[in-house]
């Protein structure tokens, strides 16, 4: 039980690898808060959770994007558990246009929810994480934290962003013991991603198994999908890792897409 006694709010862990890395987290012993959007599909999230007999979840209402909403989530996460421990800012989507066809409303829903929610809901847990004494804050990067594809203009400037977010707190949290590092996946296939195939299709003009095999895993090293149980593996490592040692340091997780 690597995370027992351990609280954890993980955004946007209703669906794909917030709900795996929620997974992990219970069954190593910590309690865990779904925070996302969709209140009823968090609800059944924690409550499929919390029948595994380890770590206790709940799922709460929360849009990253608010201020309100989130210091009222973190604000209930600790009446519920007494504390905050880790934070997983995790939530995001997915907009795909070339630039001078993206609409300005999304790039700007797209920043909202990729760095406004990291800023809020970390500015929301640091107060906690002092007090107690440390903490670990995982942001979900991208390998396009590292490397742009064409479509991606926002996702890519977003996802680079959360790099210079995790660095910052790193410097800021380092004599107050906590740790802040940024997971990069490569494409995994969850509902964010398979609804990216088609619009990439249509816009590439090539097929699905095209946008598969060469877009989106062309430069692996194996022609393989990165699974959510690899993503939540590596925020488990830097959850239980207890020291200074690893801050302000971003992990790929990607089959070899992204080497550096
Ligand atoms: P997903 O669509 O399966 O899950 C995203 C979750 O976020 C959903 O439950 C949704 O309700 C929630 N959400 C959306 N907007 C929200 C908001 N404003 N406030 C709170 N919750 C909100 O997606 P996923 O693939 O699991 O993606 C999770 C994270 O991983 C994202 O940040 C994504 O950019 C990143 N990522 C995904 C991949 C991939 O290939 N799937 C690769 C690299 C990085």
């Amino acid at each position: 039980m690597k995370l027992k006694g351990k609280v954890a709010i993980i955004t946007g862990s209703a669906s794909g690898i917030g709900a795996a890395i929620a997974r992990r987290y219970v069954e190593e012993g910590a309690n865990v808060v779904i925070a996302d959007l969709n209140l009823e599909a968090a609800e059944a999230k924690a409550q499929e959770l919390s029948a595994l007999g380890s770590g206790q979840a709940i799922g709460i209402a929360m849009d990253v994007t608010s201020e309100a909403a989130v210091n009222a989530g973190v604000a209930a996460t600790v009446q519920h558990f007494g504390r905050v421990d880790i934070l997983v800012s995790n939530a995001g989507i997915q907009i795909v246009h070339r630039i001078e066809d993206f609409p300005f409303a999304d790039w700007k829903k797209m920043q909202a929810i990729h760095l406004d929610g990291a800023f809020l809901t970390t500015k929301a847990c640091v107060p906690h994480m002092k007090r107690q004494g440390g903490g670990a804050v995982i942001y979900m990067g991208s390998v396009h934290s590292h490397e742009a594809s064409p479509l991606k203009s926002a996702y890519v400037t977003a996802k680079h962003g959360l790099l210079g977010l995790a660095r910052v707190l790193a410097k800021e949290g380092g004599e107050y013991g906590i740790r802040a590092n940024v997971i990069c996946p490569g494409f995994v296939r969850t509902p964010l991603v398979d609804k990216q195939i088609p619009e990439q299709a249509a816009t590439l003009g090539i097929s699905e198994d095209e946008v598969v095999k060469k877009v989106m895993l062309g430069e692996t090293v194996d022609g393989q999908f990165t699974t959510v149980e690899d993503v939540a593996e590596v925020a488990l490592f830097l959850a239980g890792f207890e020291t200074n040692a690893l801050t302000g340091q971003s992990f790929t997780v990607s089959h070899g897409w992204h080497m550096g």
